[in-house]
């Protein structure tokens, strides 16, 4: 990025806010891409490693155009935003930080939301809740809606039905058979879930404990952090790291379907047209991995969490899916492009119904 304005003009940021303290060493962007659907949504990342300060608020930017996406296809009504605290994220002295960001984000007024993300933690979220009530992700104690991993797992699983349907003529999962790479907070509930839907299973992860406790309870087969690209299966499903899906792995893979809720699956876009080409099914990661998010937002605007209401919305996913397969036919476009139109018209629509007043 060499121009701020110029990459906020080609992409149509709203705002981006600078915030700083000496005595505090503290450091933080806060970006705000598009608050048409509603206030401006997304973590908070505490990242040191960045190698200059441009790419911080290249990164600040580009997760917060990412949520006003995920938002907009997830059928939620919130815009996307995203805040960064430029800092070492193990750095012990966290109170002073967190409230001084909850206290610049307490001046927005509620035009940014925001919660946890890399290298922060609940406990971060309840420092800043401490001057400000505009976060999301919250401990059930302070009426957020806790741990949202297995309900991640659940949009994935809602996703992977409607890849089924798509590819098979049915959402049944019974029988089919699933390889998960990575077993942590969102892949050891995917495979909890899939083992009642009756899919088999080859699951995988550096962690030999988190295999070890998996394989032993559900009985599956496991391999070695490499092969999972090998195995012969009717879907495989990322859940660790992002970019799996590249030059490398792509003549690998042995499957028909692609859907698991790790974040920003294709190395580069034009994977996603390789798939394609492939004739195999990709299931946009953000699509995918709403779940959660759809879970902890629920309650905003609605007086609280509710566990029945926000199960039904995050089991909306098998919809949000299927109507990005509709696009992707209507305009012959690969999935992960229909996902980025989708997003786009719902925005475009909800802004033309926006423009009537409601007292004239
Ligand atoms: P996590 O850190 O709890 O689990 C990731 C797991 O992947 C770990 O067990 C790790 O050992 C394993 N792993 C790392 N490298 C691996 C490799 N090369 N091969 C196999 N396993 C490997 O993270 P999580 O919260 O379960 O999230 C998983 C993915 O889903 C991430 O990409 C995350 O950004 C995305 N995601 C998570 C949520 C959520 O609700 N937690 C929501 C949206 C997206």
């Amino acid at each position: 990025m060499e121009s701020i304005f110029e990459y906020m003009q080609t992409y149509d940021f709203e705002n981006l806010f600078f915030c700083q303290d000496k005595a505090l060493d503290f450091k933080a962007i806060i970006a705000i891409h598009d608050t048409t659907l509603g206030p401006a949504t997304g973590g908070c990342r505490m990242w040191q490693d960045y190698p200059s300060e441009m790419d911080a608020v290249e990164d600040a930017l580009r997760l917060a155009r990412g949520m006003t996406y995920k938002y907009a296809a997830a059928g939620v009504n919130l815009g996307g935003g995203k805040a960064v605290i430029i800092g070492d994220p193990k750095r012990t002295d966290r109170e002073p930080v967190f409230r001084a960001l909850g206290k610049f984000i307490n001046r927005l007024g509620g035009k940014y939301i925001t919660g946890e993300d890399v290298g922060t933690t609940l406990q971060d979220m309840e420092y800043i809740r401490m001057e400000t009530e505009h976060v999301v992700t919250l401990p059930t104690y302070l009426g957020g809606a806790g741990d949202i991993a297995p309900m991640t797992a659940l949009g994935t699983i809602r996703a992977m039905q409607a890849c089924c349907e798509r590819v098979f003529g049915s959402g049944s999962l019974d029988g089919k058979k699933v390889a998960i790479q990575g077993l942590g907070a969102v892949g050891h509930n995917i495979v909890a879930q899939l083992h009642e839907h009756g899919a088999r299973m080859v699951v995988t992860d550096i962690d030999p404990q988190k295999v070890e406790a998996v394989t032993a309870r559900f009985e599956i087969d496991a391999v070695a952090a490499e092969a999972i690209y090998d195995v012969e299966c009717d879907v495989f499903c990322p859940c660790a790291l992002g970019k799996v899906i590249n030059d490398d792995t792509l003549g690998r893979l042995k499957c028909k379907i692609i859907c698991g809720c790790a974040n920003n699956q294709l190395a580069e876009e034009r994977h996603g047209d390789q798939l394609e080409e492939q004739g195999l099914v990709y299931a946009p990661d953000y699509i995918v991995n709403a779940g959660g998010t759809i879970y902890d937002t629920d309650r905003l605007g609605v007086g609280g969490v509710s566990h029945e209401r926000g199960k039904e919305k995050v089991k909306r996913v098998y919809d949000n899916m299927m109507r990005v397969f509709e696009i992707a036919d209507r305009d012959k476009l690969p999935t992960y492009q229909a996902a980025d139109r989708m997003a786009e018209e719902r925005i475009r629509q909800i802004a033309e119904v926006k423009k009537y007043v409601d007292d004239f």
